[in-house]
């Protein structure tokens, strides 16, 4: 220890930790790139990695980090500044769409170390169209078994027919299916409650009707699974 006490951060900050764990440091640093974080510092909160996997304006991108980093006591966002751009064979040249169960295993192959080393949810946002098994389109999708689910947005700009959809809406949609989304990964099923964010949405009527906000029953799950706490609530 220097004279004083004082003792230097660096030297501080790698006392007393096992090389397993410098080591998960080390593959979480490496892996951030363009990250803004050092993921090692929030052990204590639940992750989650927002992953673009198409290119989106950096402003909107800003503003759902935002949103969702205000709107929970226990889990830390973070959008990663890369693109994972998803693979041509999950495109479906017959239905121009994308297959949702390749991008999610695509993905996870890809976001391995870092969702084996620190636990963290990844969930992808494309603005691109996709399915799955016996669903014609997909807002979303999520599998929890590998900690990766996906939100297609190109859907939720499209409401009935054609009409101009205020930015804002399409950022609200966006948000409400991330949490959807990320309450799949956390162990949700869906909800009765129409106005819970945990509520089926098969149509953009429904994501507009749904708000970004658990029910009671559901704030509960999560709280008591995880220590997550949503500020605003339903009332
Ligand atoms: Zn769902
Ligand atoms: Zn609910």
């Amino acid at each position: 220890m220097p004279p004083g006490g004082f003792e230097p951060p660096t030297a501080r900050s790698s006392a007393g930790r096992s090389p397993a764990e410098l080591r998960r440091r080390a593959i979480v640093i490496i892996y951030a790139g363009g990250l803004r974080f050092n993921a090692g510092e929030y052990s204590m909160v639940v992750r989650v990695l927002i992953q673009p996997i198409s290119w989106f304006s950096p402003e909107l991108l800003w503003r759902v980090e935002d949103i969702l980093a205000n709107m929970f006591d226990g889990a830390s966002f973070i959008v990663s500044s890369d693109v994972i751009l998803p693979p041509l064979t999950s495109f479906n040249w017959l239905r121009r769409q994308y297959y949702s169960p390749l991008i999610l295993k695509y993905v996870y192959e890809k976001t391995y170390d870092i969702i084996m080393n620190e636990h963290i949810y990844v969930i992808c946002l494309g603005d691109i169209d996709a399915y799955s098994d016996n669903l014609n389109f997909v807002f979303g999708e999520a599998a929890p078994s590998l900690n990766v689910a996906c939100v297609y947005t190109r859907r939720l700009k499209i409401p009935g027919q054609t009409q101009y959809i205020p930015r804002d809406l399409y950022l609200d949609r966006i948000i409400k299916e991330i949490i959807h989304e990320w309450g799949h990964l956390l162990g949700l099923t869906h909800c009765t409650n129409k106005r819970c964010v945990m509520s089926f949405s098969n149509s953009v009527i429904d994501v507009d009707e749904k708000t970004p906000f658990f029910c009671e029953k559901c704030r509960n799950i999560l709280l008591h699974r995880y220590g997550i706490v949503q500020r605003n609530i339903l009332d």
